[in-house]
């Protein structure tokens, strides 16, 4: 374990966690954080809840499990849930759940946090810089901005999940992007 400055990880998934924690942990004491109320529905939050749980095990990084209150991040989402992904849809999901990340490293006195968001390549990544930045201010710990599907990321969290045989979802979370999943599924004829 390393001992150095200690840094709270929201993490989304174990398929991002499972490159993520091991880097970081290089540098840091990594705490990782499950706040993913966006997920849709309940029985895939609790199937990425127990993999997330597996993958912190595995990699020797505590685990804080966040709560699964769902109306909390509709109230933030409701008036953008027409818009596609990449947009201020998904902005306002990032913005919930890292002022929720950074309101919780500052409660546990951990200066520093980040997410696993960066890994993939349809999140944007200016607008998790930001408003990571954003956040950090307004509750009190720091924003690390590192893109994380950079030097071979992404590529390695795919291999990562494939050696721990980890579900690679076909959609991000929230109930928008399953049904967006299922359009392109339609359109690929099933
Ligand atoms: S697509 Fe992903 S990031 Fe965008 S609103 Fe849905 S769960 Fe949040």
């Amino acid at each position: 374990m390393n001992h150095g400055r200690s840094i709270l990880v929201h993490a989304c998934c174990a398929s991002c966690s499972c490159y993520v924690f091991p880097h970081l942990a290089a540098t840091y004491d990594v705490t990782a954080y499950f706040y993913n109320p966006n997920i849709h529905p309940e029985r895939e939050y609790l199937l990425r809840l127990d993999e997330m749980r597996r993958i912190a095990g595995r990699c020797g990084v505590r685990l804080i499990e966040g709560d699964y209150r769902t109306l909390r991040w509709w109230k933030e989402i409701w008036r953008y849930r027409h818009l596609p992904e990449r947009s201020e849809r998904c902005f306002a999901c990032y913005r919930h759940r890292f002022e929720v990340s950074a309101r919780k490293a500052a409660e546990l006195g951990i200066p520093l946090f980040t997410s696993t968001l960066s890994v993939s390549p349809h999140k944007v990544f200016d607008r998790i810089a930001a408003i990571g930045a954003e956040a950090g201010l307004a509750y009190g710990a720091a924003f690390l901005a590192e893109d994380f599907k950079k030097r071979d990321g992404f590529r390695k969290s795919v291999e990562g999940a494939r050696e721990h045989g980890l579900t690679r979802q076909d959609y991000c979370g929230c109930l928008m992007s399953l049904e967006e999943a299922n359009l392109r599924r339609a359109a690929r004829g099933g």
